[in-house]
């Protein structure tokens, strides 16, 4: 009789996990936002109706600079914050699926305490001996770390921002590649960890993985389909949906926009002496000139041959024309190669300026008005800005 009820129990918690792992890889499927793959993850780990985990933390590994960095994070940052939120899932009885739709529609995870050090979190992928983050990632070996191992790691940036008193580490594959690592812990109910939560996670690891390599994937496809091939600046026609989203954003929040149009002098006499590759050695030279010298939250696109457009979100025209004057002093003193060869001796180039709203309020009117400025800027003897 006993066994028969420890049979039925056993089947009953399988038969949730099951359930557990269909849901998240069904909801994973959804999409290829690689938040919402994360948040999807995250939400299947800590959820009441998931694996009940009280914090998880997904980390992605930066290939290129060597490190793991914190995503995204989901938990409670004290025992009060943690009731009201799991009183409020209760309540409303929020399954897998509305948390998902509640993310969707709200920046609150985004902006919680949490997910905001998690996003400081860094961790050096080279010192394997050092952290046991980088330990699970570079042996692609989950880890199921309690007292004496944590006071072992006690120096670990992580180790450190999470104080768990127990926690658990679990690499996200793809491949034969580990691109993150989950780390989940209990922190306010202090509840064990069991051989069946670390199985559980395992498994829903092994997906994961697999969903964020997609996800990236698609975003990096994206990206290249928007940028141009030459320069790696934003394309002709990406700039077009951007200048029109920046339109609609300053028009929203009643703020200036300014537009930057500017053309290589003489280009014409430099490729026709050096030719075009030489010529085109240029344009990716002053693409990363026009880049550097911009702001982050400004555009550089390539739009045409020997011409770029800078959309400058909040400027307006006398902080755009400053901002000008700085480039094309920059560009002037830049030593260009066999510049020497130019009418003026140097390589420069000419600005025309527009200004939402003083110069229209379409995308083509701001074009077309930043296009006569640069006519203006041209006709003074070029090397010049002109403001519309
Ligand atoms: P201005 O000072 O009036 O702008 O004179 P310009 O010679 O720069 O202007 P023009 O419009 O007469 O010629 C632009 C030249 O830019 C023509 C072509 O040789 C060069 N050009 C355009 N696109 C490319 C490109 O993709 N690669 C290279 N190497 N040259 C290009
Ligand atoms: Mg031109
Ligand atoms: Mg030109």
């Amino acid at each position: 009789m006993e066994d028969t009820n420890k049979l039925k129990i056993e089947l009953e918690r399988t038969k949730n996990e099951l359930k557990i792992l269909y849901e998240v890889s069904n909801a994973m499927r959804t999409t290829l936002k690689l938040d919402e793959i994360l948040y999807i993850i995250l939400t299947g780990v800590t959820a009441h109706t998931g694996l009940g985990f009280n914090r998880a933390i997904l980390f992605l590994v930066n290939e290129k600079e060597r490190l793991i960095e914190g995503k995204m994070g989901i938990g409670p940052e004290n025992g009060e914050e943690a009731n009201i939120a799991w009183t409020k899932i209760e309540e409303e009885r929020m399954d897998l699926d509305d948390l998902i739709n509640a993310f969707k529609n709200s920046d609150v995870v985004l902006e919680s305490g949490f997910n905001r050090q998690v996003r400081n979190l860094k961790v050096s992928l080279l010192d394997k001996n050092e952290d046991p983050l980088s330990l699970s990632v570079l042996d692609g070996m989950p880890l199921h770390l309690t007292g004496p191992a944590l006071t072992k790691y006690q120096n670990s940036p992580v180790i450190k921002a999470l104080d768990s008193n127990e926690l658990l580490l679990i690499p996200l594959k793809a491949k034969n590649r580990v691109n993150g690592i989950i780390a989940a812990d209990n922190f306010i109910t202090h509840e064990p960890i069991t051989k069946d939560d670390i199985r559980m996670l395992t498994m829903l690891a092994n997906q994961a993985g697999l969903a964020i390599e997609n996800s990236q994937l698609f975003e990096l496809t994206v990206e290249r389909a928007h940028s141009d091939y030459l320069t790696n600046l934003w394309n002709h026609g990406y700039f077009q949906t951007l200048l029109q989203s920046e339109i609609e954003k300053a028009k929203a929040v009643k703020d200036p926009l300014s537009l930057i149009m500017v053309d290589i002098d003489d280009f014409k006499i430099y490729n026709d002496t050096l030719g075009h590759q030489a010529g085109d050695k240029i344009l990716r030279t002053l693409a990363g000139l026009l880049r550097n010298q911009s702001r982050k939250m400004d555009k550089v696109c390539r739009y045409g041959g020997e011409e770029f457009t800078i959309i400058l979100p909040h400027t307006d025209k006398k902080e755009a024309f400053l901002i000008a004057e700085r480039i094309r002093t920059d560009i002037q003193k830049h030593p260009f190669l066999n510049e020497e060869i130019l009418p003026s001796k140097q390589l420069t180039v000419s600005l025309g300026i527009a200004t939402f709203p003083n110069s229209g309020a379409l995308a083509a009117d701001l074009i077309h008005a930043s296009d006569k400025a640069l006519y203006e800027a041209k006709k003074l003897g070029k090397n010049n800005t002109f403001s519309a």
